[in-house]
Order: structure tokens, then sequence, then C-alpha cells
């Protein structure tokens, strides 16, 4: 059986590319019928925050992403500690003294000036004893390749020396990432690793960690970066890549779940996948080599889609979910629940995001609303004294009526008839005085959304 995970570290929001990464996993597990992991890193004390991990299962609640099991890491230093105490023992790993002052002077009475500072083996064979400042570090051993098969980028050698006697232990008491996420992964019998490329570099020292354990290796597949439209990487900074982001936008979870998971993913030409088609379909063959590019109107635009396909329930729930996230309340006739299924049917359709369907409902949800624009200029030309006459019978006609059909618009063609003006005018009319505006969804739909008020806006001068 499958089982795979998602491990972010919360010392920031949940943002596009982590999110990707977890929808991957996510997806893999479902695609399968195998089991999802959702682990926080919080290893890393000073920088980890609680309010991040709260944001982060928040905004994988919202996008529907349910785990079968949770672990925090902070609760599990324990564990961590015996098994870097098996792999002191057996001398693959041992305690070092050196400060980074140290190892930079060493390295540069050497002739070596680099930035990243590698360990040069000071104090493997010193026996150095635990104590303040000290750290343990593992013994990596004879130079060799470590060489394993990428499900996306296919064979990848890494060369020891490129590593070092990288730190397993620091010296505040707490696992590093790369060894507590090796015990993790092993323990809880993770299958396949699907993460960012940026983790190539730790795949290599987490195998050798595997094989010191005699742990059997995941599998492994490294995905390619999310780039911007100009090229450059999306960052944590643009504020636009955080989960919040969207949801405050008024992007249904679906839609962005799909946009995400093609993303370096792909079926196809296919673009709109329904949750369950995206899951029955999702394999990790088809992850691609290449980087990604984020485009906000495409994402704009695969939403549009899931606001007319998704099932109604959902979007009315999306809805209120947005009001509650953006601080805005139900206004009017919105808080008649029949009403609000009613209008969500009519204008979902027609809206982008749930924020442009709050904005479009507003008018019809209250008694107040005024002309916009085009319908102030175009208003003259439908107030004809003709039209003025035909517009009066059909007002009439209208408010006589309790059933908004085809009935009642065959009425309505009789009397644009009569007067010898084109039907299409007559319903521009009825629309601008109905709504303020010069689109609208059907007009019988619009009539029978705006009943309880008929009588005031057909009435109401402009
Ligand atoms: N906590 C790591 C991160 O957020 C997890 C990386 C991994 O998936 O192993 O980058």
């Amino acid at each position: 059986m499958q089982k795979l995970r998602f491990a972010p570290s919360p010392t920031g929001q949940l943002h596009l590319g982590s999110a990707r990464t977890a929808i991957f996993n996510w997806l893999y597990a479902k695609h399968t019928g195998g089991k999802f992991v959702l682990r926080i890193e919080d290893t890393d004390l000073s920088r980890s925050q609680e309010e991040y991990t709260a944001s982060i299962l928040k905004d994988m609640q919202w996008l529907g992403m349910e785990y079968d099991e949770f672990y925090k890491q902070s609760e599990r230093f324990d564990i961590y500690k015996s098994y870097v105490d098996k792999l002191v023992s057996e001398g693959k790993a041992y305690y070092c003294c050196c400060t980074r002052e140290d190892l930079i002077r060493r390295n540069q009475s050497r002739g070596i000036y680099d930035e990243v500072t590698k360990y040069d083996g000071h104090c493997q064979d010193k026996a150095v004893q635990p104590g303040p400042g000290t750290v343990v570090r593992i013994h990596s051993g004879p130079e060799r390749d470590i060489i394993f098969k990428d499900v996306v980028k296919g064979r990848i050698a890494i060369n020891t020396k490129e590593l070092d006697d990288f730190v397993l232990w620091k010296s505040d008491g707490s696992p590093t990432y790369n060894f507590a996420v090796v015990i993790d992964d092993a323990l809880m019998g993770i299958t396949t690793i699907l993460r960012g490329e940026d983790h190539i570099s730790n795949t290599a020292k987490q195998i050798i960690l595997y094989e010191y354990f005699g742990f059997s290796i995941p599998t492994f597949g490294h995905l390619p970066m999310v780039f911007d439209t100009d090229r450059t990487p999306l960052s944590k900074r643009k504020g636009s890549t955080n989960i919040e982001y969207y949801r405050k936008q008024g992007i249904l979870p679906e839609a962005l779940l799909n946009y995400i998971a093609r993303l370096g993913w792909s079926h196809g030409n296919d673009e709109i996948f329904m949750l369950e088609d995206l899951i029955r379909v999702f394999d990790i063959s088809h992850l691609n080599k290449s980087n990604a590019v984020y485009d906000e109107k495409k994402m704009i635009w695969v939403n549009s889609k899931h606001m007319k396909l998704e099932p109604r329930e959902k979007v009315i729930k999306a809805f209120l979910v947005y009001l509650e996230d953006t601080q805005q309340q139900l206004v009017g006739r919105m808080q008649d629940e029949a009403w609000l299924t009613e209008a969500v049917d009519l204008l979902r359709s027609r809206s982008d995001t749930l924020a442009d369907l709050y904005r479009d409902m507003i008018p019809y949800a209250l008694d107040s609303y005024e002309l916009d624009e085009k319908a102030r200029e175009l208003l003259p030309s439908l107030q004809t004294e003709t039209l003025e006459k035909a517009y009066q019978e059909a007002k009439h006609i209208i408010l006589a009526t309790s059933r908004y059909d085809e009935t009642l618009e065959s009425l309505l063609r009789q009397v644009a008839e009569k007067y010898g003006i084109p039907f299409k005018d007559l319903i521009q009319r009825i629309r601008i005085q109905l709504t303020g505006k010069t689109v609208s969804p059907d007009i019988l739909s619009v009539m029978r959304l705006l009943s309880p008020v008929l009588p005031q806006r057909l009435s109401r001068q402009f």
C-alpha cells in the first residue's frame, strides 16, 4: 500500500509551491487508495510558530485535503534521540565540538574560502564527549556516488564529497531536518516522497542514513520549481502565493486544487477536472520535468469553470466560508436560504469568483439599487412614448402573475407586437428597470428572484 506525507515546516503560511507538494502527495495517496500523513516539522524551535501550524491546518482543511495520521516532530524528540545514540554507538556518527569560526579558520589556512563551509572531519576520531556546544555529525564514510532513481528526473547521482559530515543533532538538543525526516519517514512507513527539487541534495544525505539504519528506501520524486509569468521564481514574499490570498479572493477550493495540480503535471491537454476525476487520473508518471509557470489569469479562468460545474451545495458552502473569511455579511434577501440558493444558481455561471458572485448578488438582495453607467446611457432611448406605453402594459401583466414562464413571455411578446416595437427593446427596458443593468441572467429568472419586490422595482422612477 502506498503511504505518502506532507511535511511542512511551520515557519510561514502555506504558499502555492508547498500546497502543490501537498496536493501531489495527497492525490497520489487517493489515486492508489493509500494513506496520507500530515507531519508538522517543527524541530527548529526558534523559527516554528504555532500560529503558522494553525493556518496551515486551516488551509489544508479548506482545500479538502484530509489526512489519515497527524504528527508533530516537536513531540517526538525522544524517538530521534534514541536513533542518534544508536548511530554514535555504532561509530556511524560522532560528537563534534568545532565552532563555525574554527572551521572557517582551518579551511582558510588550506586556501578554501567557500560561502558554505564544508566540514573537514576534524572531530571524526577524537572521541569528543557530549557537552555544551557539541553537535552530532554523521560519519559519511568513504567517497562514493549516492545514486537513486527519481520518478520525475530519472537517474540522479551525487558524490559524497559534495555533501560532508553533516549535523544530525544540534547543540540546542534538537534534531536536524535531515535526521528527523528519515527517522519519521521510515517509522511511518512512507513509500513515496514527492517534494521540491531544492531537496535533491538532502535526498542524497538522507539515503546515507537509510542505509546506515537498514531502512528501506522510499521512491523519490523531485518537482521542478513554479515560476511567475515574468520567469522569476514565485516567492513567499509575493502575497499572491499564499493560499489565504486565494481564499480571500473568492476562489473555490476545488478550482485552486485543480489549477495547482496542473502546475507540473498533465493529463493530455485537459485543464478542467472535477475532483473525483482528478484523483482517478492522477499518476506520477506524468509529472513534468520542466518548470511550471503560474498564471493568475488562467487560475481565474479555471475558477470560472468550476463556478458553473460544481454542485450547487458546494458553491453555497464555499460562498459562506468566503464571506466569513473576508468578514462580509449576508445582506437583505440573502439571509433567506431558499432565496440565496436560487440566487447562487442563477448568478454563479456569470461570476468568475465568489467575490464577483457576492458583488453581483447585492443589487438583487437589497431594496436599494442604482443604474449603472451603461444603463443610465441607454435608458432614455428606451423611454420613447410608444415604448413607455408598452412598458406600462407589460408591467401590469407581470404584476398580475406569479408564474414567470413561457406564458408570461408570450404575453410580453404580444405587447411588443401590439406597439410595433422590437421585443428585445421591451425586455431591455424591463431589465434596466429591475436590475439597474443592461446585462442580467434570463429575464424570467430575474423576475422570479425579484418576485417579492417586483411592484416597487417596476414602479421606481429613475
Ligand atoms: N519540512 C521540509 C520543508 O518544509 C519538508 C521537506 C520534505 O518534504 O522532506 O521543506
